[in-house]
């Protein structure tokens, strides 16, 4: 029986020495790195400096507001009623019903919700699941560059290597021949984001139909990237993969309800993809987590029948509200976001910096945290730009700016 003698003696420096013994020997070994990016993500990085420096944070993708009562409303119900076992493995049906009837309402495409979609943990989660799923060792995955942080680690930790095209600038439209000389006989996809994290652009048709063109005579599998396709801005829209058929047939849709719904820290997604597609999905899904959250899962099939107004309303008037604030700084703006919720902003008139040492100082010294452009970037490419979070209370967004206000021109 323990008493405090012998949980002394049991705790002597030699017996604790002889406990932890493997474990050092353990952490000594040599663990694979099954990616290049060294280090922690930029958003861990630039939350945690907020959370330090007691910053206003505008990095970090997400929204500092309620989520709409009737979805945490529905989710405590679907507790409180029992729903808390396993979903079926590609998840709850009503909720890939109810997903199917959106897309049908909001683009007039028809997807079947028993071959094509798939309720995921999150868009991160789709996009690794869909690369595993397509990915050999030795193949080659074109990213258009500054890109999303977790495509490229994906793809090396699948053995595959990521082949970087930079976007044009100033504008960040595609370099269609940049991504056309890009191609060999080892490409096995393109990932492609729009809405576009973090500039803010937007794909049109057009944009579509250069890349048919180039996929056309090739097995090129398209995964893209649509998060933020609720969120487009002063009367445009957004085209999804899925409403262009010939590319429909090679493409793997990433959807996040976090992005619509406010409610990133729920980490809920789906993938949509032709059956065949789907099924290699489902083959690695099933392994990886098997099913998602069940009353997270009743709770959004439940909320996407509730009439809400749209998600791009209310974050339109944030970006033109932070926007106008915005211009009584030394910032400047190449362009509105037309998309997303980031603006990307220019302080070379403010410094001289490299941007992360600049986002750093900002957070320090003026109490506002943003994510430095070249952490997109797999060279670490910089151009004097950081990226701002708008999807925040008007009071956050006008006390950020009254300290940005405060910041003059480099002497
Ligand atoms: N893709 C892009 C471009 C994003 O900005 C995000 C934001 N987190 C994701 C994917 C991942 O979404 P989720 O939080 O659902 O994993
Ligand atoms: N998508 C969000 C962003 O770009 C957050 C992503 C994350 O924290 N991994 O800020």
């Amino acid at each position: 029986m323990l008493n405090e003698h012998n949980v002394d003696s049991i705790l002597s420096t030699k017996t604790i020495g002889a406990m932890l013994a493997p474990f050092f020997m353990f952490v000594s070994m040599q663990l694979p790195q099954k990616h290049s990016a060294t280090g922690t993500t930029i958003f861990t990085v630039m939350s945690a400096l907020a959370q330090q420096y007691n910053a206003i944070n505008l990095s970090q993708g997400f929204p500092d507001f309620h989520i709409d009562e009737r979805l945490s409303q529905a989710l405590g119900d679907a507790a409180a009623n029992g729903y808390n076992q396993y979903a079926p493995m590609a998840g709850l049906p009503q909720l890939r019903q109810a997903i199917a009837a959106s897309f049908a309402r909001r683009y007039g495409v028809q997807v079947d919700p028993d071959s094509e979609i798939t309720v995921t943990p999150g868009a991160t989660y789709a996009i690794y699941t869909a690369f595993t799923a397509i990915l050999s060792p030795g193949d080659e995955v074109i990213v258009i560059e500054p890109a999303y942080d977790s495509y490229i680690p994906n793809i090396e930790m699948n053995g595959a290597r990521a082949v970087v095209v930079p976007l044009l600038s100033p504008g960040f439209g595609v370099d269609w021949q940049a991504v056309q000389d890009a191609i060999t006989t080892r490409t096995k996809a393109i990932i492609i984001n729009t809405p576009h994290n973090p500039t803010g652009a937007i794909w049109s048709r057009a944009d579509w139909d250069q890349l048919a063109a180039i996929v056309r005579h090739t097995d090129i599998i398209i995964l893209a990237d649509e998060v933020y396709e609720q969120l487009v801005y002063d009367g445009e829209r957004h085209y999804t993969v899925l409403e262009h058929e010939e590319l429909r047939a090679r493409s793997f849709a990433l959807y996040s309800f976090g992005k619509v719904y406010n409610n990133t820290g729920w980490k809920m997604g789906y993938c949509i993809a032709p059956p065949v597609f789907t099924q290699a999905f489902r083959r690695i899904h099933q392994f990886l987590c098997f099913t998602v959250n069940t009353p997270a899962q009743y709770a959004l099939a439940q909320h996407l029948s509730n009439d809400s107004a749209p998600i791009h309303e209310l974050m339109q008037r944030k970006r033109d509200y932070f926007l106008g604030l915005l211009a009584d700084t030394q910032f400047t703006v190449h362009e509105p976001a037309r998309g997303s919720y980031f603006q990307v902003a220019s302080y070379e008139r403010i410094s001289n910096l490299p941007d992360k040492e600049f986002a750093e100082w900002l957070t320090r010294e003026h109490g506002v945290a943003t994510i430095p452009v070249s952490a997109f970037y797999s060279n670490g490419k910089e151009d004097k730009l950081i990226r701002f979070c708008f999807a925040k209370k008007e009071e956050t967004l006008a006390a950020s700016v009254e300290r940005l206000k405060k910041i003059g021109v480099a002497q």
